[in-house]
């Protein structure tokens, strides 16, 4: 059974306490054996022991929203273009190389809300059978979506009842992970509306009892309130997106809906894709688009909505428009800027709370018991932020990936 120890100047374990100062974690096999701090010393080493000064020890991340199969292209008809013309082997390769991408980047989790054919599953399976090196997946294959309907060139169309329930079995038989619908049309394709709902109460129902049957979760995108008091309903665990858009120009925050979501343990999806990143992108602040003029309206609505106390993660919608997998420090240092969060609560919602949102119950904080995912960045992100753009080392399992 391989062992180690590793020591840094700093641990945040995720749970919510304070840093650890001069910590030392045993990892013993796959799992954390112990986390001790004041860097004792081991009475029996029989492992290796790796030193990191100056550094500090994170739980891996889990971005809790990707698109494995998507190029991160500057517009979206270049990516749907790319997407829908070539070949499960070409996408494979795509989602392979994203995929390591991601790990490097210390995502020792991810989890793909969308993509072609059985490609993610394919990838996923890759790498449990350790024939590459990536993240952990969790796959709903294809969204389920109207004629037409938002991402319905990604194959899985679903208008009657009946159409729901056989897409979402099929999505269970092609061994997906959870299942997603798109509740409303979405920004990224033109033939569909974000502000109307895709599908009624029935059918979203149907969804997450034939995923629960199957002991599975169901996530939903939401770009308005067209569907988001069906979706909550329902009882889908995750929220994606979850905008309050209820006109054109009007955002509207609802605390009973959102009592709602607090009383279900459902999670909204706080995306902070390329197109939020407008501290960063030249090519946004340029940009006057509806859903960029937005920005504030929504940012202001997602503040409240954190305030009244839902549990949130923050996801980038990896592989969409200037949303390339590794810069999740971007997008977690865009909820800083513009959600005004604290490194402390963007870290949770990165780690501790994506894992219980996608129902990881054994990661997303450094304790003994828990999966040994870990990450390693110089300086103190707790203090500053951009130390997550560099990471040193990442263990994912008890492997290092990178060190
Ligand atoms: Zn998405």
């Amino acid at each position: 059974m391989n062992s180690c120890l590793i020591t840094a100047d700093r641990l945040w374990d995720g749970s919510g306490g304070p840093t650890l100062v001069r910590p030392l974690v045993r990892v013993s096999d796959t799992h954390i054996d112990a986390v001790e701090r004041g860097m004792p010393q081991p009475a029996t080493c029989t492992g290796e022991r790796y030193d990191f000064p100056g550094c500090t020890i994170l739980p891996g991340l889990i971005d809790t929203h990707v698109h494995l199969v998507f190029s991160a292209l500057a517009t979206n008809e270049a990516i749907i273009e790319q997407v829908t013309r070539e070949t499960d082997a070409e996408l494979f390769q795509r989602a392979l190389a994203n995929a390591e991408a991601a790990l490097r980047a210390g995502i020792t989790t991810v989890r793909d809300c969308g993509g072609k054919n059985a490609v993610v599953q394919a990838v996923r399976d890759a790498i449990r059978r350790r024939d590459v090196v990536g993240p952990d997946i969790l796959a709903c294959g294809m969204p389920i979506t109207t004629t037409l309907g938002h991402c319905h060139w990604l194959g899985l169309v679903a208008d009657s009842l009946e159409e729901v329930d056989a897409a979402s079995l099929r999505m269970l038989a092609e061994d997906a992970d959870f299942l997603k619908v798109m509740a409303t049309g979405g920004n990224m394709t033109p033939t569909s509306d974000p502000m109307k709902a895709q599908y009624g109460s029935e059918a979203l129902a149907r969804i997450v009892e034939i995923g629960r049957a199957a002991g599975k979760h169901a996530a939903a995108h939401v770009l308005s309130r067209a569907a988001l008091p069906e979706v909550v309903a329902a009882g889908y665990r995750t929220i994606e997106h979850c905008d309050w858009r209820v006109e054109e120009w009007r955002y509207e925050f609802d605390p009973d809906l959102a009592r709602r979501m607090i009383d279900q343990e459902q999670y909204a999806g706080i995306t902070v894709s390329g197109t939020t990143r407008r501290a960063f992108l030249e090519e946004i602040r340029l940009d006057t688009s509806g859903p960029i003029r937005r920005l504030d309206m929504r940012f202001e609505c997602e503040r409240r909505m954190m305030d009244f106390g839902v549990k949130y993660t923050l996801h980038t919608d990896a592989g969409v428009r200037l949303t390339p997998i590794e810069r999740f420090d971007l997008g977690l240092r865009t909820a800083q800027i513009e959600h005004k969060l604290t490194p402390h609560e963007i870290l949770q919602a990165a780690t501790a709370t994506a894992a219980k949102a996608i129902s990881l119950n054994d990661r997303g904080v450094l304790q003994a018991g828990k999966r040994a995912d870990l990450i390693v960045v110089e300086g103190d992100p707790l203090r500053d932020l951009t130390c997550l753009e560099k990471v040193k080392a990442v263990m994912k399992a008890g492997v290092w990936v990178k060190k």
